[in-house]
């Protein structure tokens, strides 16, 4: 029997971080928010996570930065908020609070 084993990455987008300036293309926009994690898989189905990576990436050219674990996640609550408020509908109000209670 034949196995094919496999080792590649999957990049879950968290969402949309603070506004800032990027040092490549110099436009200032909100950078996205990464997490990058890597699979041993067989058969081209990921099973094994091995490490993970974390980044966020200029919107417009995608020059990135790498992030420590722990900037990830003082990161992440807003980038998933942020995410959803543009995915749908949110009113100012619904934002506003839950920006309060991160
Ligand atoms: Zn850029």
């Amino acid at each position: 029997m034949i196995f094919i084993f496999g080792y590649h990455p999957i990049t879950k987008r968290i969402g949309p971080t603070e506004e800032r300036e990027c040092a490549n293309c110099h436009n200032s926009k909100h950078w996205l928010l990464h997490k990058r994690t890597y699979f041993i898989s067989v058969f081209f189905i990921p099973l094994i996570p091995t490490r993970q990576e974390y980044f966020v990436s200029c919107p417009v050219c995608n020059f990135r930065e790498e992030l420590i674990r722990e900037d990830f996640k003082d990161m992440a609550p807003l980038a998933q908020l942020n995410r959803e408020a543009v995915e749908r509908d949110m009113s100012e109000e619904e934002y506003n609070r839950r920006l309060e209670q991160l």
